[in-house]
């Protein structure tokens, strides 16, 4: 990419709900490659989740706007709910990059844990064509821990290349070492459940929301 380009940081999950973590992770990635913006885009219907019940795409955004109000940078994109059936990726990434300017660049941020499964969504490989990877390490992973598992999909054709990986397509992987915020969606739910507290886990105001809506009993 030039010089002076754009780049606008792509966030995608189920935030069900949205927590801490998540903007622990967006606010690295968009300070370590300077991104101009994040995009937040909650899942309609998240294709590994097809089976177990989630909560409504309205609630899961009503979060997001909450948890990013007074976040500059950070962008609350519904575009998925426009699609019919699941929720792909590469279905997401093709349409953001239509509506490109010719200086900016597609940034994709993903956690290491769901980039595992990378070799499982439709069309994988295809997601090099239209965004640079940015997964994210804890700081204390193992040296070459994501190396070994690159070498472990060959599906994925990625080559060493200055500080990262590129693929044939043009996209580039790149590493982006993250203080965890050891958080999950699942912990809150079950904690909510529990009568446990936590306000330490999301932002106050999602907190309020799943008091106020009974979210997760
Ligand atoms: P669940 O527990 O329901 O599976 P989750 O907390 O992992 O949810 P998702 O919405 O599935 O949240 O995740 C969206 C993205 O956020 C994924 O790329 C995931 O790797 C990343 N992520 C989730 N929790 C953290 C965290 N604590 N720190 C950094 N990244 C995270």
């Amino acid at each position: 990419m030039k010089d002076g380009g754009v780049r606008i940081g792509v966030f995608g999950g189920t935030f069900d709900p949205v927590h801490n973590g998540h903007l622990v992770l967006a606010e690295a990635a968009r300070r370590e490659f300077g991104l101009e913006r994040v995009l937040f885009i909650p899942a309609a219907q998240p294709p590994h989740k097809l089976e177990e019940p989630i909560t409504s795409f309205q609630h899961r955004s009503a979060m997001l706007e909450l948890a990013l109000a007074g976040r500059p940078g950070f962008v609350l994109d519904r575009m998925e709910q426009q699609r019919p059936g699941p929720s792909y990726s590469v279905d997401t990434l093709r349409e953001l990059s239509r509506r490109l300017e010719p200086d900016q660049r597609l940034y994709f941020v993903i956690g290491s844990d769901a980039f595992l499964e990378i070799s499982t969504w439709k069309k994988f490989t295809e997601l090099f064509r239209y965004a640079d990877f940015l997964v994210a390490e804890r700081p204390d992973a193992a040296p070459g821990h994501l190396a070994d598992f690159l070498q472990k999909i060959p599906e994925l054709a990625l080559a060493p290349a200055g500080e990262g990986w590129r693929h044939p397509l043009g996209g580039t992987l790149r590493s982006l070492p993250v203080n965890a915020f050891p958080v999950s969606a699942t912990t809150i739910r079950r904690k909510v459940r529990a009568g446990e507290a936590i306000d330490d886990l999301v932002p106050a105001p999602v907190a309020a929301y799943i008091k106020e809506h009974r979210l997760y009993r």
